[in-house]
C-alpha cells in the first residue's frame, strides 16, 4: 500500500488563494473543502496538501501501523512514519468508508488516522457516509455498533474535500464568459443540500477555488514549492506543539479560551460577523481556531484583526446562487 512521491504544489498554476488556503490547513491540521468549477485544478491541489506535513512522530506512526494491520492484517514496513493518505471512491460503502462489520473492522477514515483523507465529488458519496462523518470529524474517533457488539476506533484524520458548486459545474463563473450555469435554483439547492449544515459546519475551511484562465493552463507551475511551504507549516507546527501539545485544529473548547485569546475589539468584532452569518458556537470556535493558525504561520504570539479577517473569509459556506 505504498504511495508514490507525492506530487509538488508548484505544479499548479496560478491559484494563489486556493495555496495559500491549502498552507493554513497543513499549518493548523484543518479540515478543507475545496469548491470549483471542472478544470479548476482543485482536485490537484487537494492532493498536494500531504505534501505540505512534516512526517509522522513515533507515537503516530505506532498508532497508524496498528490500524493498518488491523485492517489488512499486515503492515508494510516501507510506509513506516509516512503519514497515510486514503483517497476512497464516492462509490465506496459506508462500512468500507467509516468501517464495520463482524468483527468490526476499521474503515478508510481510520486508516486516515495520522494522515489525510481526501474525498473528491463529496456530494457523490452515500448520504449515510456523509453523515457518518460528523462524530470522528468532531472527536477523532468512530464508534461501530454491529448487533450487541460495539468498537471503537481512532479516526483523527485530516479531511480534504472537493466539490462542484452545482450539478452542470458553473455556477459563479463569470458572465459573459465561456460557461453559465444552467441549473435550476431547486437542482442546486439539491446538490448542496448533500452537505448537511451539520456537516458544513465541522469542515473548518470552505474554499472557493476559481476558473484558471486560458492563458494560466500554458507555461510552467508558478508559486513556491511544497519543499518550501512544508518549511513554513513545520515552524507554526512547532509553536503549537510548544505552546499546548497539539495543532490548534484538535484543540477542545475548554483549551480555546487559554491558547486563542482575542482582544476586546477582536471578540466584538468576531461576534458580529457570526450573527451576521448565522455561525453557531462551533463555528465561530473553528473561525478563531483558524486565525491562531494564521498568527503562527506569521510568527505572531496574539491573533489580530488582520489573522481574525482571514480566518473569517476562509469559512464562507457554500456559493449561492
Ligand atoms: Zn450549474
Amino acid at each position: 500500500m505504498a504511495e508514490g512521491p507525492s506530487p509538488d504544489l508548484r505544479d499548479v498554476k496560478g491559484q494563489a488563494a486556493a495555496k495559500r488556503a491549502l498552507e493554513i490547513a497543513a499549518a493548523g491540521g484543518h479540515s478543507v473543502l475545496m469548491v470549483g468549477p471542472p478544470g479548476s485544478g482543485k482536485s490537484m491541489l487537494a492532493q498536494r496538501l500531504p505534501s505540505l506535513l512534516p512526517p509522522m512522530s513515533e507515537d503516530e506512526a505506532l498508532a497508524s501501523a496498528a490500524l493498518q494491520g488491523l485492517a489488512a492484517r499486515s503492515f508494510d514496513i516501507a510506509s513506516w512514519g509516512r503519514r497515510p493518505v486514503r483517497s476512497p471512491h464516492h462509490t465506496a460503502s459506508a462500512v468500507a468508508l467509516v468501517g464495520g462489520g463482524s468483527p468490526p473492522r476499521p474503515g478508510e477514515i481510520s486508516l486516515a488516522h495520522g494522515g489525510v483523507l481526501f474525498l473528491d465529488e463529496l456530494p457523490k458519496f452515500a448520504r449515510s457516509s456523509l453523515e457518518a462523518l460528523r462524530e470522528p470529524l468532531e472527536s477523532g474517533r468512530i464508534t461501530i455498533s454491529r448487533a450487541a457488539r460495539q468498537a471503537t476506533f481512532p479516526a483523527r484524520f485530516q479531511l480534504v474535500a472537493a466539490m462542484n458548486p452545482c450539478p452542470c459545474g458553473w455556477l459563479g463563473a463569470p458572465a459573459g464568459g465561456r460557461h453559465r450555469c444552467r441549473c435550476t435554483p431547486d437542482q442546486i439547492a439539491r446538490y448542496q443540500g448533500r452537505i448537511s449544515g451539520p456537516l458544513l459546519d465541522r469542515i473548518d475551511m470552505q474554499v472557493e477555488v476559481q476558473a484558471a484562465p486560458a492563458q494560466q493552463m500554458l507555461g510552467h507551475g508558478d508559486g513556491d514549492s511544497s519543499a518550501r511551504v512544508a518549511q513554513r507549516v513545520a515552524g507554526a507546527r512547532e509553536r503549537q506543539l510548544q505552546r499546548q501539545g497539539t495543532v490548534n485544529a484538535d484543540l477542545a473548547p475548554a483549551q480555546i479560551d487559554a491558547h486563542c485569546a482575542l482582544d476586546a475589539a477582536g471578540r466584538e468584532f468576531a461576534q458580529r460577523v457570526a450573527t451576521h452569518m448565522g455561525w453557531s458556537g462551533r463555528s465561530l470556535h473553528r473561525v478563531v481556531k483558524l486565525a491562531r493558525t494564521i498568527a503562527d504561520l506569521a510568527g505572531a504570539a496574539a491573533i489580530d484583526a488582520g489573522h481574525l479577517g482571514e480566518a473569517m473569509q476562509l469559512r464562507r459556506g457554500l456559493p449561492e446562487r
